[in-house]
């Protein structure tokens, strides 16, 4: 596993020492400056024009209140971000989380991991990504409203066609993306489809946004085993999550001819060695709103729920964390190779600790990086861009056979650096490079920005 070259190490204690406590943001930070040592030897001049250190900068952040009434007319105080990483390719773009856990850390480290993904898409955008501390679950549909619109009353002065496009992330769906639009569109009194993406077909969404980033993912792994002369059908795979990255890379996993046994919420898992019945999945998770464990109950026999232990410990070919940062640790990976995997890819943004990574390699798995392996969903978002901007709407087939395209393209790309620079098959490296490169010469070619 390579260490930070001794050139970059001041930057990165200076990175520690300015951003104390926000250790999801240290962990993607240390993971990209692990990569560079050969790109600083090739390119002396990013280290002699401090464009990593402003790179990990951030160009602003946006702090605020979001003060809205509950069901019971009782008033609640949450806390709303919007980080605006790099504009060096385009206008900030990333998602919006509503999650608990949010603070600025975990919003700054998904920007800067967006940076580099939607630099790997070779389409004009920048990164960035906000959220709030809002948990979404047991709310009603009225106050998941209330708290949108008024959440937008202060995000949409930052945001524009040229300038800022958030979209989905977790606790944040088609529902939410209306919900936020439509006070956009009051606000400001026009219909500005560009400003946000994963919006309804009905009012300028894209066909196949809502699967991209599962069906990306899919089309990466496909990639990553074909190199390697493997099929995907007939494997067995995990799957963590069930939202909506899950569900959709187990829709292609099985078009592929693959079998999804088990996945998870935020409860625990369910196996089914029959393979996850898709329809009961989508019905209870997007339908009804339900916890997983529904599952067991309403197929009946041959599947079980787990709440203790890990889904990790499930034997499979290939693994797919797709829930949330960190939920893949040094044990779990441990258990996976144990048990025979060949290929990990993350759906989720960082799902595997550092520790699981370099077991990984060392043990000579595949393994594809988010940045890499989950770029489908902000392609496609770019794509839902060029519709807006042209006033067209493309089918289902031609908006998928473009983010087939680009991944196999980011597949491709990320292979070949890692090649380039001396490590075959290692895609962390390949893909933090080429996203890496793009924007520092981007950044490089504007002056002192
Ligand atoms: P959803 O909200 O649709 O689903 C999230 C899923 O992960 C749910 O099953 C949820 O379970 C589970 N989960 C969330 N937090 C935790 C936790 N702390 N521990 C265990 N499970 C948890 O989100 P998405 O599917 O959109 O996003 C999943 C991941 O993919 C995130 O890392 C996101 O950043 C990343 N991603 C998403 C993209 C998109 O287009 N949506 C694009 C690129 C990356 P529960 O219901 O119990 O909370």
């Amino acid at each position: 596993m390579p260490r930070i070259d001794e050139k970059l190490l001041p930057i990165f204690d200076d990175v520690l020492r300015r951003n104390a406590g926000e250790t999801e943001f240290h962990q993607a930070v240390e993971e990209v400056l692990e990569s560079l040592g050969a790109v600083i030897a090739k390119h002396p001049e990013y280290v002699d024009n401090a464009l990593i250190e402003r790179i990990c900068e951030p160009e602003r952040q946006i702090i605020f209140r979001i003060p809205w009434v509950d069901d019971k007319g009782q008033i609640q105080i949450n806390r709303g971000f919007r980080v605006q990483f790099n504009s060096a390719l385009g206008p900030y773009k990333g998602g919006l989380r509503f999650h608990p856990s949010v603070n600025i850390g975990i919003i700054k480290f998904l920007g800067f991991e967006q940076t580099f993904k939607n630099a790997l898409t070779g389409l004009p955008i920048g990164g960035g990504k906000g959220g709030s501390d809002f948990n979404p679950r047991g709310r009603s549909d009225g106050e998941i409203m209330r708290f949108c619109q008024s959440l937008m009353i202060e995000l949409h002065r930052h945001l524009g066609e040229y300038t800022d496009v958030p979209a989905g992330d977790i606790g944040v769906g088609a529902r939410e993306i209306g919900f936020l639009f439509g006070q956009y569109k009051r606000l400001t009194n026009r219909f500005e489809a560009g400003i946000l993406t994963g919006k309804g077909l009905i009012y300028g969404g894209s066909r196949a946004r809502t699967e991209a980033t599962g069906y990306g993912l899919v089309y990466f792994v496909d990639q990553m085993l074909k190199r390697k002369g493997i099929d995907l059908a007939d494997k067995r795979v995990v799957v963590s999550g069930s939202g909506n990255v899950a569900i959709y890379t187990i829709e292609k996993i099985t078009e592929f001819g693959g079998k999804v046994i088990a996945c998870s919420d935020s409860s625990g898992y369910i196996v089914d060695e029959a393979g996850i019945d898709l329809d009961l999945l989508k019905e209870i998770k997007l339908v009804r709103r339900e916890r997983i464990a529904e599952y067991v109950q309403l197929k009946g026999t041959g599947a079980y729920y787990t709440e203790q232990g890990s889904i990790w410990d499930v034997p499979c070919d290939v693994a797919l964390p797709s829930a949330t940062q960190n939920e893949l640790n040094g044990n779990d990976a441990t258990s996976l190779i144990r048990n025979g995997v060949m290929a990990v890819s993350e759906g989720a943004n960082m799902p595997c600790a550092s520790e699981a990574v370099r077991l990984f390699q060392e043990a000579g798995i595949l393994f594809g990086p988010a940045k890499a392996a989950n770029a489908g969903g902000v392609a496609t978002s770019a794509l839902e861009m060029q519709q807006n901007a042209s006033r067209d709407s493309w089918t289902f087939e031609e908006t998928e056979a473009r983010l087939a395209a680009i991944m196999r393209r980011i597949h491709d790309d990320c292979a070949d650096t890692a090649e380039t620079y001396g490590a075959p098959g290692n895609y962390v490296l390949g893909a933090n490079i080429t996203g890496f490169v793009r924007v520092a010469e981007a950044m490089q070619a504007m002056g002192v920005i």
